[in-house]
């Protein structure tokens, strides 16, 4: 959808000072406040709308900016998309909580200090490392995982307070969590609503705390956890499993557990994203008359076909027989790199040998100009 101009949102002219501009939106403020049109998503939008304008039109930097160069100016625009800050109820409140204050609309009380939204207590996130082999990594793997973490106490049920109920409502904010301020100040009386002091926000005061957890709600322990790692993952690649991090004190939300996934180093195969990469030496007789060779793959060992007078550097594609991606169905293929050994000790007659053959016009390098070159061929093998 694209963006209304901003003056056009708070109904002012673009010559507008800031006071103008403050008033407009204070206006336009009272006239989409949530309080004033519950469950209305048109008013919310209208609220954040009128927010984000007067964000912008309020800030100097942001509005000439604006001014200039339109929705574009603002930054996050790659492809030209514009501001995409928006704001949540959240920020809105927090930033200009104080123009609702009661001095200016008569409408008292406005803010967060009606609703109860009472502070909840997340968990932290944990982190874990999980190494995974290459024939893993191919099918997917279910990996169990022992992770020391806070989990709920249960001799409380989380709670902090014995035997799970010794609490009293706290008597400073009444149980909601919040405390309203109300202060004098050059414009008026401001109203601002903050987390309780006393209770931390938690609206509740534990009068006898539990004695496993110390009045936590947590205590630390050991966890068997199952993770399924999807096949095709990579090393540096992270996974995230919902709500299997830490507990929270007093039975809030827990964080989630964070994998982080290493690769562990094959023994014959490179991985180079989907595909593997593998190289292939044959003697100097064998590039000559041909042959055939076991190459190692994740599923056991393939026989390939060197063809008579192969080169040095030539690069065999196994369709396939690589990686699967993670975003999509299919493998990436093996790519062998046939290199020929020459050898570095002889016999006697070995030498003479080589000296007659080396006569021969035959064993004259002689590269078809039509060939691709070993460049040429790298670029397009691992692009
Ligand atoms: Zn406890
Ligand atoms: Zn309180």
């Amino acid at each position: 959808m694209a963006k209304r101009d901003y003056y056009e949102v708070l109904g002012v002219s673009k010559n507008a000072n800031a006071e103008e501009i403050k008033k407009a939106y204070r206006k336009k403020a009272l006239q989409y406040h949530p309080d004033k049109n519950p469950n209305d998503a048109t008013s919310e939008e209208k609220f954040k709308e009128a927010a984000e304008a007067y964000e912008v039109l309020s800030n100097p930097d942001k509005k000439s900016r604006y001014d200039q160069y339109g929705h574009a100016g603002l930054g996050n625009n790659f492809g030209g998309g514009g501001y995409s800050g928006g704001m949540s109820m959240e920020d809105i409140f927090s930033q200009f909580g104080d123009i609702f204050g009661s001095a200016f609309g008569g409408f008292g009380g406005f803010g967060r200090s009606g609703r109860s939204s009472r502070r909840v207590n997340r968990g932290s996130n944990l982190r874990i490392k999980v190494k995974l082999t290459l024939e893993e990594i191919l099918n997917g793997v279910e990996k169990k995982v022992k992770v020391n973490k806070f989990i709920s106490c249960k001799e409380c049920s989380g709670t902090g307070a014995k035997g799970g109920s010794s609490f009293k409502t706290c008597s400073t904010c009444n149980g909601s969590g919040h405390v309203t301020r109300v202060t004098n100040t050059f414009l008026g009386q401001m109203q601002s609503t903050t987390t309780c002091p006393a209770c931390g926000g938690e609206g509740q005061i534990i009068t006898d705390k539990c004695n496993t957890c110390f009045g936590n709600g947590i205590v630390k322990d050991e966890e068997v956890i199952s993770i399924n790692i999807p096949a095709g993952v990579a090393e540096g690649m992270q996974l995230s499993l919902s709500g299997k991090g830490n507990a929270a004190a007093r039975g809030g939300v827990p964080g989630d557990l964070i994998i982080l996934v290493e690769e562990q180093k094959h023994e014959d195969l490179i991985r180079d994203g989907n595909n593997l990469l593998f190289e292939h030496y044959i003697s100097f007789p064998d590039a000559v008359l041909g042959t055939s060779v076991d190459i190692p793959t994740l599923e056991g060992k393939a026989r390939i076909k060197i063809e008579p007078g192969t080169q040095s550097g030539k690069v065999l594609r196994l369709k396939g027989k690589g990686l699967p991606s993670i975003n999509s169905y299919g493998r990436g293929d093996l790519l062998v790199s046939i290199n020929v050994w020459t050898p570095q000790s002889f016999s006697k007659e070995e030498k003479t040998m080589l000296s007659n053959l080396a006569k021969s016009p035959n064993f004259k390098p002689n590269p078809k100009k039509s060939e691709k070159s070993f460049f040429e061929k790298m670029r397009e093998h691992f692009n």
